[in-house]
């Protein structure tokens, strides 16, 4: 039988726009993730367009329908940065069913696990499909860590969101003393 041959890894012009606003709006900081959906073309029809966005940890493609494209471009990784982009040649090479249990010694989590006390929890499994197998081995195989990853993951993203919004206030607070100084 024929190997299926893998979806071509194209750059979509309309994801690339949205990123180019998500990039832009970044840049300007204290710009909101409302204003970006604004600045990002509306759904009119009804048929739902999908277009590829790429992982820049894994190099995976996900097919996204438009009023997500938003969204999924403004998650960020733990270090800040943005986890995904429109043009494949600004990810890493996709290698499939390459995916590491989060619990691998060579995963990228691993210092962090340790840190938080799973350096007991390793895992050999470095086959598996996707990301979306990675999230079922570790719920189904590894339960309990699997739990407590979770926890501590939420942990640090309510963390993170907390200081992105006091450097927010900041900001607006400094426009606000910089408008009355000029009057
Ligand atoms: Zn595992």
């Amino acid at each position: 039988m024929a190997k299926q041959k893998a979806p071509a890894r194209t750059k979509d012009e309309g994801v690339a726009r949205v990123q180019q606003a998500r990039d832009l709006s970044d840049q300007l900081t204290g710009i909101g993730r409302d204003d970006l959906a604004e600045m990002t073309i509306q759904e009119t029809s009804g048929v739902v367009r999908r277009a590829p966005i790429y992982s820049t940890e894994t190099g995976e493609m996900v097919m996204v329908p438009r009023k997500r494209w938003t969204d999924v471009l403004s998650i960020r990784n733990l270090d800040g940065k943005f986890r995904f982009v429109a043009d494949p040649a600004d990810a890493p090479e996709w290698k499939e069913n390459d995916v590491k249990c989060v619990f691998h010694p060579e995963s990228p989590e691993r210092a962090m696990l340790d840190e938080i006390g799973l350096a007991s929890i390793v895992c050999d499994s470095e086959h598996l499909g996707s990301r979306y197998s990675q999230r079922i081995h570790g719920q189904n195989r590894h339960s309990t860590a699997w739990k407590v990853r979770a926890d501590h993951l939420q942990d640090v993203k309510d963390a993170t969101q907390a200081a992105r919004m006091e450097e927010q206030t900041q900001a607006i607070r400094e426009l606000g003393a910089a408008a009355v100084t000029k009057a």
